[in-house]
């Protein structure tokens, strides 16, 4: 049960709510408990002057034991009231007069049993305040105590002592009413709380259960769903939000790699298809001629070559995607890497009677991997030769332009048709399907610009068609000039 987010929620929220309702009735307590023990001695010491004032003014002149005695009297009878009692002692402790036994008392004042003025509480709380120890103090007894002041007052020459005494009988039922309301309040409103608390948290999580059931529904198969968006601007509006764009990314990624799939097979099957067709063709005889055993084995050497090409650039892609190609970096020169691949290229041009040249534009030394950058470079410009007919001109050229280094190869070719532009550097897309196939070794697999791409990108460039119309077309690659 405590594994249910809403319980633990609840059992928090109701576990406060208690603490500070708790705190909240101690406090309330103290504080009525302190003033209300401020009140009552003051309303003692009131009361306490009152009398020694009332037995001055009956004194007079007589200030003899049975004088006082009278004057006490006629005081208490004064000044007595339902929860209080006096007694006076003479000096040497011993009573003198109480209220209780005061004509008009007939002892019955439950609050105030005789034995109280000589019990050992009684006595102890007058001997600390005779002392000097405290005025005010408590005295056990009764049904709830009482609380009590002593005063010292003079007759003639005798020191006599006053107490007065005031039962906590009343405070008590009115703390313990307080107590009771707090025992009956405080569970209510946790209870109260509680489930209000549950109700809020149940609601509060209800879209996160429905968000993870249909998340669970959620498969390679219907990759397309998406949760619901019940308010975009709450926090669980926010989590389905990037959870759907996480589903975006993940269906993006897999459609990429399922159509990667089918092309991939769709551009092995055809080598595969002609090697087997070549192979049976020339079996199915016992005896050929030399001649064309000859001519087959050289369509399956350059259908294996083909082949080999295409499994080469998908493990570059597949590694690279993965982020597993690792760069072998070092420092080199890319306008000589860019000299040697001209270099390399210039049989392929010759074969087409093309001009091959390359623009010297100063040195342009950089740090990367050069197998990779030397790779790049090929394609670029046996795309050039490639796609330019017969007779045309190839230009390559590398040089530094502001923080880069710009190397651009452009061809007088017939260019690539405006709409399909941003679609050359596509995985395996060719603009014209039927020529590169049947142009033999001239039919790429459509791998090349994205590897070239591929390649710029990891060296912290780009690779773009620049310009590409009836004269021709210009891919340049852009790579940062290394610092220092
Ligand atoms: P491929 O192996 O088919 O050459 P690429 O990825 O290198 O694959 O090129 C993709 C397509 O872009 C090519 O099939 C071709 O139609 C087009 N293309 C590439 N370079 C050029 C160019 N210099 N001139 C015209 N078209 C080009």
């Amino acid at each position: 049960m405590l594994d249910s987010v809403r319980v633990r929620l609840t059992l928090w929220y109701s576990a406060v709510l208690t603490l500070v309702l708790l705190a909240l009735a101690g406090a309330m307590y103290l504080l009525l408990a302190r003033n209300a023990t401020r009140s009552t001695d003051s309303n003692l010491s009131e009361l306490a002057d009152a009398f020694l004032t009332t037995v001055d003014a009956e004194l007079e002149s007589d200030t003899s034991l049975p004088g006082l005695v009278q004057a006490s009297r006629e005081a208490i009878a004064e000044h007595r009231f339902r929860d209080d009692a006096f007694a006076v002692l003479n000096p040497d402790g011993n009573i003198v007069i109480t209220s209780e036994d005061s004509p008009g008392n007939d002892g019955a004042r439950r609050e105030f049993p005789r034995e109280i003025f000589t019990s050992e509480s009684f006595r102890r709380f007058v001997q600390d305040a005779e002392r000097g120890r405290h005025t005010y103090g408590n005295v056990r007894g009764g049904r709830d105590g009482y609380r009590g002041v002593v005063r010292g007052f003079a007759v003639g020459s005798s020191e006599f002592t006053l107490v007065v005494l005031q039962s906590l009988h009343r405070q008590q039922e009115m703390f313990q009413g307080i107590v009771r309301m707090f025992a009956i309040v405080i569970p209510l409103a946790v209870i109260l709380a509680t489930a209000g608390g549950y109700f809020l948290a149940k609601k509060s999580l209800a879209p996160v259960v429905a968000m993870s059931t249909q998340a669970g529904q959620i498969s390679a198969s219907n990759l397309h769903e998406r949760l619901k968006i019940r308010n975009e601007s709450d926090e669980l509006g926010h989590l389905a939000k990037s959870f759907n764009e996480l589903l975006n990314r993940l269906d993006t990624s897999f459609e990429q790699q399922h159509r990667f799939m089918a092309d991939a097979s769709h551009e092995l099957r055809t080598p595969v298809a002609i090697l087997r067709g070549e192979a049976e063709v020339s079996l199915s005889r016992d005896v050929r001629p030399q001649e064309e055993y000859r001519e087959s084995l050289a369509i399956i050497g350059a259908e294996a070559g083909r082949l080999s090409q295409i499994v080469e650039d998908l493990f570059t892609l597949a590694r690279a995607d993965a982020g597993q190609h690792p760069l072998v970096k070092r420092e080199f020169y890319l306008d000589e890497l860019v000299a040697e691949a001209v270099h390399s290229a210039r049989a392929l041009a010759l074969d087409k009677e093309i001009a091959l040249v390359c623009e010297s534009c100063g040195e342009c030394p950089f740090f990367g991997d050069e197998e990779l950058l030397r790779r790049m470079v090929m394609n670029l410009v046996s795309n050039a030769i490639k796609y330019t007919p017969r007779g045309g001109n190839v230009s390559v050229a590398c040089r530094a332009a502001g923080d880069r280094y710009e190397l651009t190869v452009a061809d007088s070719g017939h260019g690539i048709a405006i709409e399909l532009q941003g679609r050359v550097f596509d995985r395996f897309f060719r603009v014209d399907t039927a020529r590169s196939r049947a142009d033999g070794d001239h039919g790429g697999a459509g791998l090349g610009l994205s590897i070239a791409r591929w390649i710029a990108e990891a060296h912290r460039g780009s690779l773009e068609l620049t310009r590409s119309d009836a004269n021709g077309s210009v891919f340049s690659a852009f790579l940062p000039i290394p610092r220092g």
